[in-house]
């Protein structure tokens, strides 16, 4: 991993471009990487790739960076969205962080029966996202949607996206987690045959109280939702997140050859 800072910036992003530093950056860059005139930064603004720079100057409240050199051509990541019941705060900074890293494209927060967070920070969730894409060498940014119902999501669903909608339950109201019958297919059994067929996905991870009965007969009969098992054990709303995005990434993502 290269030791250069790199840093998300606002600029459009040229050879000799000049780049106003932050308050926030400077000091970052200044006076906890203790960098010097001269010193070298990556930047990136999720359009023009990633440049090198150079540290110009440093004043009292920000600084600037000259542009040198294109150093990547911007890419992105695959069509995919995350829909997750917001959980608690930390957890749900994890989901975030960790959906960046894994090259979620949209984040989309979305309140279902049994969520039981009621606010959720979308400018908090951004800055996760920077600073994620910033460590993990990704050239943009993945969009935090604003949050909505999951009955407004699905009512306005295109229907050329599909919906990977992770179901750990069987039919069986009266057995645990709805017994054995009823279960949706594994993730990897659900999933390959839309392999080189489909481009445009989102997954769906329901809050730690899971889907309601009726939530989970709706999304069961929707033609554009593919259930899902992610396995014999209850996951963690956020282990689910993590695991799904994982092997979608495998199958049918920018994790193959
Ligand atoms: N039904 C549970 C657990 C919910 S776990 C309860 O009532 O407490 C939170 C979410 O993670 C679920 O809504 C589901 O979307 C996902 N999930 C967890 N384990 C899963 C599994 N084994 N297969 C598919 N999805 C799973």
């Amino acid at each position: 991993m290269s030791a250069t800072p790199r840093l998300f910036v606002d600029d459009d992003l040229s050879d000799g471009a000049s780049l106003d530093l932050s308050d926030e950056h400077a000091r970052y860059l200044n006076q906890v990487l203790r960098k010097k005139l001269g010193d070298p930064v990556r930047v990136f603004n999720g359009r023009d790739g990633e440049f090198e720079a150079r540290v110009e100057n440093f004043s009292k409240h920000g600084g600037s960076l000259t542009c040198e050199h294109r150093t990547r051509e911007q890419t992105t990541s695959p069509d995919l969205h995350l829909l997750f019941a917001p959980l608690k705060r930390q957890r749900t900074d994890l989901v975030v962080e960790k959906a960046t890293e894994l090259g979620a494209s949209v984040i989309l927060p979305v309140f279902t029966a049994r969520t039981n967070a009621d606010t959720v920070r979308t400018d908090r969730l951004r800055a996760i996202c920077i600073e994620a894409a910033e460590q993990t060498e990704r050239l943009e940014i993945p969009q935090v949607g604003e949050p909505l119902t999951l009955d407004k999501a699905l009512d306005n669903w295109p229907q050329d996206r599909r919906l990977i909608f992770a179901d750990e339950s069987g039919d069986d109201g009266a057995a645990p987690w709805g017994g054995a019958t009823g279960r949706a297919a594994p993730i990897l059994e659900a999933l390959t045959p839309f392999k080189d067929k489909q481009s445009r996905w989102a997954i769906l991870i329901g809050p730690e109280g899971g889907f309601s009965p009726d939530e989970r007969s709706t999304l069961r009969t929707l033609p554009f939702v593919t259930s899902v098992s992610l396995g014999p054990r209850i996951l963690r709303a956020e282990s689910a997140a993590l695991a799904a995005m994982a092997v979608w990434q495998s199958v049918l993502g920018d994790w193959r050859g």
